[in-house]
């Protein structure tokens, strides 16, 4: 299967070219059609699998181009890495598209961050404790979230987010697609993917 007949959009294939990513890896030749689909799904993979793009790529997809001011996609990351990672994937495979994102993390003053999201943006890359802040001191909208993805599941129990993750899904929308990904599955995980998914596909590499 080659990303064409995975029918990702064409700003996104002149980038997938330059950035030299030739055919998908197994988990997003997996994942791809089952996200687009609009399921829920608990993807085991493990960080070098690709298991960033397998989520991001159909995300670019559903969202087609810039659209209003509030973000319409939250990726929920256990740390400040993985969250400037993710920010740096979605840079440049938004190159040649006008797809909009922040990428926003605890440990440094929250002004700059605020100031990243006011603009507008389409998709929200955030760690919980550092989203929470930001949302109470009412920098940022939720209300337009129509698609969650809980990166690193696994480390985000480890880390003690549960209780930030709970609160957040308080605030976004009840009608929503829901990706939680794991480098592990043990009991934990699968007890959050009972909590916060509706009838996932899993898929598994
Ligand atoms: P990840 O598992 O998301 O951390 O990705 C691991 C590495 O694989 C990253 O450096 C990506 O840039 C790279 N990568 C992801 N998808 C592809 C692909 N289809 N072809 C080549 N490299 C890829």
């Amino acid at each position: 299967t080659s990303f064409e007949e995975l029918k990702v959009n064409k700003s996104i294939l002149k980038a997938l070219k330059e950035i030299g990513f030739e055919e998908p890896t197994p988990i997003q030749e997996q994942a791809i059609p089952v996200i687009r689909s609009g399921v829920d799904v608990l993807g085991i993979a493990q960080t070098g699998t690709g298991k960033t793009a397998a989520y991001l790529l159909p995300i670019f997809m559903k969202l087609v181009k810039a659209e209003g001011e509030d973000p319409r996609v939250l990726i929920l990351v256990p740390t400040r890495e993985l969250s400037i990672q993710v920010g740096e994937d979605i840079e440049e495979l938004t190159q040649y598209s006008n797809l909009r994102h922040a990428a926003i993390y605890g440990g440094i003053g929250w002004t700059k961050h605020a100031e990243l999201i006011k603009p507008g943006i389409d998709i929200l890359v955030a760690t919980p404790g550092r989203l929470l802040d930001l949302y109470q001191a009412g920098a940022v909208s939720l209300k337009k979230i129509k698609t969650l993805v809980i990166d690193e599941a696994d480390r985000m129990l480890d880390m003690g987010f549960m209780p930030q993750i709970r609160k957040l899904l308080e605030i976004i929308p009840v009608k929503r697609q829901n990706l939680l990904f794991s480098a592990t599955f043990n009991e934990k995980v699968e007890e959050m993917s009972h909590e916060f998914l509706a009838f996932p596909e899993r898929i598994e590499v």
